[in-house]
């Protein structure tokens, strides 16, 4: 989940940047890479009693996993103007307490990178992680900086000092020689790849699309992944209506993990072990890719209030991962056969795979509310993973019922579209009412349908629902196929299905 940024305030920056009190300025030795270990400094003045606590992350929005960065902070201290020491001491994993903070003006710390520092338990995901080489560095802000409490909402200047030859790339603006983030949110929202990078961009409609790729062996570029990704990227504005954002940043990392991909506001990055190009790796990455890019209509434009005041102290979950995560999955492969880019029969291969890991490798009594709920317990990482499955499942049968409830007129689509609209970037909506919120502006049966199928966890109707379209559920072989009998009125909703209406 993630903490959303303003269009406006991102306009008017520079003004309320300056008219702003306290900036946290950081500068970041990217040159001294020994021992793993980031190097950190912060330059701050005023500091008063209610800053004392300074803050590591404890988790990091569309993570849901504890992350506990104080577990990587070595050598902490805090200095006066005249740069004597100034007591400070770990109170609790993430916090360090400083003695007199109205004389801080400087705060000095290393950080491990995450990538390659063990730990006994809550190993951190790579693509929320950091990674700290010869020829790259990779950064999310929470595993990098942290902040003095009370200072969430301060602006950041970060001031990166790195080998001549690499480049970078970030959704951050940069001005004089600083990286600018609004405040703390902003920065974890925002991760940069350093290093030997290939870089590609392309505009879709009016907005900037760039590409930055480090490949270990440089086997893949991001010129390569631009031409296999194009096609998706215009589906994605023509399902959407036009995309919400004026730029999107994509990270590609390659080298010898497999961890997965991230979706910020304006970016996402990719972990994923480096192979020969091919037209297959291609596609997957697309996949990927459609999914992380489609976090930017929901959690950026549609997000409860757990998310817009994201708690970086104590772990809070929100009940809406079905909408997060199981949407988001669902709308990246639904608009690739809307718009021609799969056919019918991959698509269907995609559900069947669907089908088959919720069955053999989740517990199906386990509830999609409840694996959001327990995300940052032990047993609740364990069914994580299904959230992409009976989630993607779950969203499918709902875009078949407004479909059916509405005779061909309003698919999932539709009623996500719409609620993008009404709420967008800064407007959260309650996280207690908004199963209800979403049935009174749909219809009473699919108060039901959140009921058995999202906050409990009902075998799903996966045969009757499809069978409302003309598509054949074989429940023995799990697979998915067209009717050849279907009914004029069956047919009639398929297309409206297939053309997402
Ligand atoms: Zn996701």
């Amino acid at each position: 989940m993630k903490k959303i940024t303003l269009f406006v305030l991102l306009l008017v920056f520079n003004t309320s940047y300056l008219l702003a009190q306290k900036v946290l300025e950081y500068t970041v030795n990217l040159n001294d890479r020994a021992d793993d270990l980031f190097k950190v400094e912060l330059k701050v003045k005023g500091l008063t009693k209610e800053n004392k606590i300074y803050q590591f992350a404890s988790t990091a929005p569309g993570t849901y996993q504890v992350m506990d960065m104080g577990r990587f902070v070595r050598k902490f201290e805090a200095l006066d103007a005249k740069g004597k020491q100034i007591t400070a001491k770990q109170i609790s994993t993430n916090q360090w307490e400083i003695a007199n903070p109205e004389k801080v003006a400087t705060i000095r710390y290393h950080i491990a990178e995450t990538f390659d520092t063990p730990v006994t338990e809550n190993k951190i995901y790579e693509m929320c992680g950091s990674s700290l080489e010869k020829d790259h560095a990779l950064i999310n802000g929470q595993t990098v900086f942290g902040y003095p409490q009370g200072m969430q909402s301060a602006p950041l200047k970060i001031k990166f000092l790195y080998p001549q030859e690499w480049i970078y790339g970030t959704a951050l603006e940069m001005k004089d020689g600083f990286f600018l983030a609004n405040n703390y949110d902003h920065i974890v929202d925002s991760p940069i790849l350093f290093g030997s990078l290939s870089k590609a961009s392309t505009k879709i409609r009016s907005t900037q699309v760039e590409l930055y790729t480090y490949s270990k062996t440089a086997k893949i570029t991001s010129e390569k992944l631009l031409a296999s990704m194009t096609n998706m990227l215009v589906a994605a504005d023509a399902f959407l209506n036009g995309l919400p954002v004026p730029r999107y940043t994509f990270l590609f990392f390659f080298e010898d993990r497999n961890a997965g991909a991230w979706e910020h506001s304006y970016s996402s990055e990719y972990i994923i072990k480096e192979q020969d190009w091919s037209e297959d790796f291609g596609k997957k990455m697309t996949d990927i890719a459609a999914h992380e890019f489609f976090h930017i209509v929901t959690p950026l434009n549609i997000h409860s209030e757990i998310i817009e005041k994201f708690n970086f102290v104590t772990p809070t979950p929100s009940e809406h991962l079905w909408l997060y995560e199981g949407t988001t999955e669902w709308a990246s492969h639904k608009m690739q056969i809307c718009y021609s880019i799969k056919t019918l029969d991959e698509y269907f291969k995609d559900l069947r795979r669907k089908v088959i890991v919720d069955e053999r490798f989740y517990d199906k009594t386990y509830s999609l509310s409840k694996i959001s709920l327990t995300s940052y317990t032990p047993e609740g990482q364990k069914q994580y993973g299904n959230i992409y499955n009976r989630g993607a499942l779950v969203a499918g049968l709902l875009d078949i019922r407004l479909l059916e409830l509405s005779q061909g007129k309003r698919g999932l689509r539709d009623v996500i579209n719409e609620f993008a609209k009404e709420y967008g970037p800064s407007k959260s909506f309650p996280e207690k009412e908004w199963f209800d919120i979403f049935v009174k502006r749909t219809y009473p049966e699919i108060a039901d349908f959140f009921n058995r199928y999202v906050k409990n966890a009902e075998p799903l109707p996966l045969k009757e629902y499809y069978d409302k379209i003309g598509i054949i559920f074989d429940e023995k072989e799990k697979t998915f196929s067209l009717n050849p009998q279907a009914t004029t009125e069956q047919i009639r909703l398929r297309e409206r299905w297939l053309r997402n209406n």
